[in-house]
């Protein structure tokens, strides 16, 4: 049995909301595992010692996170060792774990650093991926004891790249856990859920996995048993299932981003882009250049928030801003039309729209976005209405113009593209 400790008085007192808990359960749960309990304790030494002594008689894994940083109120590592009778010491291996996580990015050791090696010493420490504090392991009774740091992306990192093989090989089950995960845009989850209702076959042991990242969906494939082949192809069997039904909107497996998906496409057809956004302030252009050789494909980008910006920058006729107003399908062709003259590119990309929370009129609400893709065939225009803060409307404005050169560079339908959209 499995049980799950988190520690902090954040947590109790609700200015933190229990991320780890509801994440290593789900972790433990797709790979197959089942949490007996999860327990909250605050920061002093003698509530953590007492959580950590009172497990239930049958569990064997205990997952504990928070309370291993450097600060005063950090005291975890001190409570383990007066919960298991051992004493703290500075940990050559963790001390050496550290030197060579700083060592690669070109950094010393400093004093509240250190502190994070001094450890219970009986303990095995557990690298850290993405953090400078180490988490350990203790036994303690016939219990493995599994201590992480309480920075949710740290935590999340150790029980990915570790506390799930571990449990997996110290249980003795000897499986084997292998996931996919598919990239959505477009469709929110409960539009997901609902399409893909019956989609998996139930004795086909894969578990399906929602993981929202706004403005995106991803979905986490999940399989195990004693044999990579068999889950390989289980696995396959309900990507294609899920594809199946909303493919469409699947851009990508695994880690690669939206805007890295377009640049392969881009660099694949040996085509260049060009953009000209105004309410995006630039988003789309930052998206763009976040995929590392994006500058094969990517010529400029524009940000032409006023009128006038707009006119001198990306030549859009005075006449056609004073007759359909900025935020109109007229003006995003023209935007998309000049930045791709003045840049040269094959194809040329024009934003414009009201983010809020001011300027909507009952005609056009706060939300209306017009987005252009001019390209040697002509250029279409698409209209969309997104509700949200000014920060969402703009995430899905430049994340769906992303998507519409997508779909255009696939030959993909383009109207009723996402329920949202
Ligand atoms: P640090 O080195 O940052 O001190 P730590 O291991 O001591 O790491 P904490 O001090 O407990 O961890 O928490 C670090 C941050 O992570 C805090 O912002 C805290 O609110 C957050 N955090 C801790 N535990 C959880 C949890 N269970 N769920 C979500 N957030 C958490
Ligand atoms: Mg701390």
């Amino acid at each position: 049995m499995i049980e799950i400790i988190t520690i902090g008085d954040e947590l109790l007192c609700g200015r933190t909301q229990d991320t780890n808990a509801g994440m290593i359960a789900r972790e433990l749960h797709t790979a197959g595992f089942t949490v007996a309990r999860i327990t909250t304790t605050g920061d002093t030494r003698d509530a953590i010692s007492a959580a950590l002594l009172s497990c239930l008689r049958e569990t064997r894994f205990v997952i504990v996170t928070g309370g291993l940083g450097p600060t005063e109120d950090d005291l975890t590592a001190e409570a383990a060792a007066a919960a298991f009778g051992d004493t703290l010491a500075l940990h050559p291996e963790a001390f050496a774990m550290l030197q060579r996580w700083l060592k690669r990015r070109n950094r010393t050791i400093n004093p509240s650093q250190q502190k994070q090696t001094i450890l219970p010493s009986t303990c095995t420490p557990i690298a850290n991926p993405v953090g400078t504090a180490c988490g350990f392991i203790m036994r303690h009774h016939g219990r493995h004891y599994l201590f992480m740091p309480g920075v949710p992306a740290e935590a999340r990192a150790i029980t990915e790249q570790f506390v799930l093989a571990y449990i997996n090989e110290h249980s003795g089950r000897k499986h084997i856990i292998r996931s996919k995960t598919l990239r959505v845009f477009g469709l929110w989850e409960s539009v997901i859920q609902e399409k893909l209702t019956n989609a998996l076959n139930p004795d086909a042991d894969v578990s399906l996995g929602f993981y929202p990242h706004f403005p995106e969906v991803l979905l986490r494939l999940t399989a195990h048993g004693p044999a990579a082949a068999v889950l390989d192809e289980r696995l396959e069997r309900a990507r294609n299932a899920i594809v199946e039904r909303i493919g469409e909107h699947i851009y990508a497996e695994g880690d690669e981003s939206l805007a890295a998906c377009v640049g392969k496409l881009l660099a694949d057809g040996g085509t260049s882009l060009a953009v000209a956004e105004s309410c995006t302030g630039g988003l789309l252009s930052h998206l763009i250049t976040s995929v590392p050789g994006s500058s094969a494909w990517f010529e400029r980008g524009l940000v032409v928030y006023s009128n006038a910006s707009k006119t001198q920058l990306a030549g859009v006729e005075e006449t056609i801003l004073a007759r359909h107003g900025a935020v109109s399908a007229a003006t995003a062709q023209a935007l998309a039309q000049g930045v791709r003259s003045c840049a040269g590119s094959t194809i040329g990309v024009g934003i414009t729209g009201i983010a809020g929370p001011g300027g909507g009129t009952q005609e056009k609400p706060v939300g209306t976005v017009f987005f252009a893709i001019a390209g040697p065939d002509g250029c279409s225009v698409h209209q969309r209405c997104f509700s949200g803060t000014r920060d969402q409307i703009k995430t899905l404005s430049a994340f769906t113009a992303l998507d519409l050169l997508r779909r255009t560079l696939l030959g993909l339908n383009i109207d009723g593209q996402g329920n949202f959209l």
